[in-house]
């Protein structure tokens, strides 16, 4: 087993984030040396499916005499991110006595984690927190950065908080478990933090990608792991400078560089009502589309268009996006709530690993359609009827 360690100093709390292949099975170790001591109770968030595979194994190394160690399941989904469930946790929290001092580990995706991550930050205004993601897209993305969230049924993730967990502890061997189109779903939120990171992070992880070519066993390479943990290295060096994501910010280090890609997932998975795409398939489209805007405003050269086409290729099958109506998106995009000021910001890319914000007032209607049709595999006699 191979550890890694990086560390998330900021401004309050410091979080460490571990990850090694079977790292579940010594966590117990972790939370000692994260803690010093031991918490009098832990409470286990996770979701039934994953429970049913990790949980127990978690649970067992974790229950001592003078420890006690409860299971809290919620329902599998993204429509349980909610309130209902919120107030449920937060109850049980009150129910068995949690004390500030005492643990909630979240085990399960980023639906567990942020919502167990809501609950822990707000319950006695913030107990201690310990992130176990096991989707590959929580493990580079949602568990780092300390960003909590539910769902209104205004939004996605229109109430949350900024809650550093105390640590965060990641077992790529989890991922073997994960279905096909999650783990499309996570190397497309790869290859978009590759994209927005380093000429180097973007070669490793297309280097990876290429050498296994959708075989399986690249999540048992070691390879894999170090990936991860660049990846986590680069996410968690972007938060420490920008914690609260500043609206105001628009240099190629913000927190904001890191929506590459969602102005246009946003907008697909809502004319799609969220049932079509999973979030990083959408993410998949909107690096493509993003790709053919920043070629058009002639910032990205053409060959490095070809190089982003190829690194999306690379993740896995996209569900079609052929027969989507253009109108509809582009007047989802108008709905955009990361807007400022009523101005959509487009995170393109001027280079690989360059990224650059640019007003939506700067995208002609004319080129934004090209874009969209290019990036989404539209054809032009759908969009004549669509008009
Ligand atoms: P998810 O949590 O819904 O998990 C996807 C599916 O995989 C679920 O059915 C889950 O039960 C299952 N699963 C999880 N781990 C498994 C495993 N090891 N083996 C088998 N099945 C497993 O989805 P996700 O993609 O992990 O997270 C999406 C959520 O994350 C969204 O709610 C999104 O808003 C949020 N998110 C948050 C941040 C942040 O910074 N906080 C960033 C990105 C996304
Ligand atoms: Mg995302």
């Amino acid at each position: 087993m191979q550890r890694q360690v990086i560390s998330l100093r900021q401004e309050s709390r410091q979080s460490e984030i571990n990850i090694g292949h079977g790292i579940r099975r010594h966590l117990r170790k972790l939370v000692l040396r994260t803690f010093g001591q031991f918490p009098g109770k832990l409470i286990l968030i996770s979701n039934k499916r994953v429970f049913q595979l990790y949980g127990l194994e978690v649970m067992a190394d974790l229950k001592t005499a003078d420890t006690k160690v409860f299971p809290w399941l919620i329902p599998e989904g993204e429509r349980y991110k909610s309130f209902r469930t919120f107030e449920s946790v937060v109850n049980t929290f009150a129910h068995i006595g949690l004390e500030r001092n005492d643990l909630v580990i979240a085990l399960g995706g980023g639906v567990v984690g942020d919502l167990a991550g809501f609950a822990a930050s707000t319950y006695l205004r913030g107990v201690r927190l310990l992130q176990m993601p096991t989707t590959l897209l929580a493990q580079i993305d949602s568990s780092i950065g300390g960003k909590t969230a539910i769902n209104l049924i205004a939004g996605k993730n229109l109430v949350g908080t900024f809650y550093q967990p105390d640590a965060v502890c990641i077992d790529t061997q989890t991922l073997s478990s994960l279905p096909p189109r999650e783990l499309v779903s996570g190397f497309c939120e790869m290859v978009k933090q590759s994209l927005v990171s380093s000429p180097k992070l973007f070669e490793q992880t297309v280097g990876l990608l290429q050498r296994f070519h959708m075989d399986q066993a690249i999540l048992g390479a070691p390879e894999f792991e170090s990936l991860i943990a660049a990846h986590c290295m680069f996410k968690a060096s972007i938060v420490v400078n920008d914690e609260r994501e500043s609206t105001e910010r628009t240099d190629s280090r913000s927190r904001r560089i890191l929506n590459f890609g969602h102005t246009t997932a946003h907008a697909l998975e809502k004319v799609t009502n969220y049932r079509y795409f999973r979030h990083g398939e959408a993410v998949g489209y909107g690096m493509l589309v993003a790709g053919e805007l920043s070629k058009h405003l002639g910032l990205l050269s053409p060959n490095k268009l070809e190089r982003l086409r190829e690194a999306v290729q690379l993740c896995g099958r996209l569900p079609a996006a052929g027969k989507l109506d253009l109108t509809e998106i582009k007047e989802a995009l108008k709905l955009d709530k990361k807007s400022v000021r009523g101005q959509i910001n487009w995170v393109l890319l001027d280079d690989i690993g360059s990224p650059r914000i640019v007003e939506g007032r700067a995208i002609s209607n004319k080129v934004l359609g090209l874009s969209l049709r290019e990036g989404l595999g539209i054809s032009r006699r759908r969009i004549e009827r669509s008009h």
